[in-house]
């Protein structure tokens, strides 16, 4: 018996490339709404990426930004919020849950981006309790999480702080009964090694996206705990990540290769790329052997799967 059942749902394998739906499926649902999740699982994509952060009351909801975002959060009076809205920290949960994220503004950037995307009302923050109870519906019995913390950047270089969000979010897992579905993903490796230590029946999932500038780099390192010089010719992010502990290594999509993922497999490695939506993307990652896809467009990459008569 293997140590995380829970990793047997994402490994691939000939013919089979596992599909992640990224926020639930951002290019055609609202992100990270239990009306996304629910429409993801009912394509047959039962593997859901997500954010958690938490309120100020010490709820985990399922968000992405530290922020709420004007371009996709409107207010009790269907008004969009100016630029960036406040702190989900700020906010309780009941005064988060005012807020309306069934859709985007179309004139903003953000939104103009996903014109794919339904536009819904009256859609609230789900709380991560609402989402992980999806897996209690008999006809979600294969679904598994991938949640994924985000590092408070005020809050980084305070252990404690680490601990008690750490803590938060496991306890949550733990009381849904969820935890055997759930692998613990994040950019803040530190967050994980904390995760590590408060939930060792939950695998860890190390996000990497390799920075194109030198000040890149080293914010990059500085968010995954690691000096600078960490990564060397001899010291590759698969083995990085292995050595740290990890179980999956989800880099973005324009660093992996074919070398970087047998690397990685024969490390033991499960590695899913992200965020992964074009026709040629989706192609390349299919032929560089990843275990799993994280794409916004479930239908995309099921397509460009069919086509090779590879399942997911
Ligand atoms: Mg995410």
């Amino acid at each position: 018996m293997t140590r995380f059942p829970q990793l047997d749902a994402f490994r691939g394998g000939p013919g089979l490339v596992r599909l992640i739906g990224h926020r639930g499926a951002r290019g055609v649902m609202p992100e990270n709404t239990l009306e996304g999740f629910l429409f993801t699982l009912s394509a047959g994509v039962p593997l859901l990426e997500f954010d958690v952060v938490l309120t100020r009351d010490g709820v985990p909801v399922v968000t992405h930004n530290h922020h709420l975002d004007g371009a996709a959060t409107r207010d009790a009076d269907g008004n969009w919020l100016a630029g960036q809205g406040p702190r989900v920290s700020d906010l309780t949960l009941e005064a988060l849950q005012g807020h309306d994220v069934g859709g985007v503004d179309v004139r903003s950037p953000y939104g103009a981006r996903f014109a794919d995307q339904v536009f819904l009302s009256g859609v609230p923050v789900p709380r991560l309790g609402d989402v992980l109870d999806l897996a209690n519906d008999p006809r979600h019995g294969d679904v598994h999480f991938l949640l994924e913390l985000k590092s408070d950047p005020d809050q980084r270089d305070d252990p404690q702080a680490r601990a008690a969000a750490v803590e938060a979010v496991v306890t949550e897992v733990r009381a849904r009964g969820q935890a055997s579905r759930t692998i613990l993903h994040s950019f803040d490796w530190r967050l994980l090694d904390a995760c590590r230590r408060a939930a060792p029946e939950m695998p860890t999932s190390y996000l990497s996206q390799m920075p194109q500038t030198p000040s890149e780099l080293c914010e990059a390192m500085a968010l995954a705990g690691l000096p600078e010089d960490a990564l060397s010719a001899e010291r590759s992010l698969p083995l990085i990540v292995a050595d740290a502990g990890g179980q999956l290594w989800c880099p973005n999509a324009q660093d992996v290769t074919p070398t970087l993922v047998v690397e990685a497999q024969a490390l033991g490695l499960i590695v899913l790329a992200w965020t992964v939506n074009e026709t040629e993307e989706i192609d390349r990652m299919i032929e560089a052997g990843v275990d799993g896809i994280v794409t916004d467009y479930p239908g995309r990459v099921q397509h460009r799967l069919r086509l090779r008569g590879a399942s997911w």
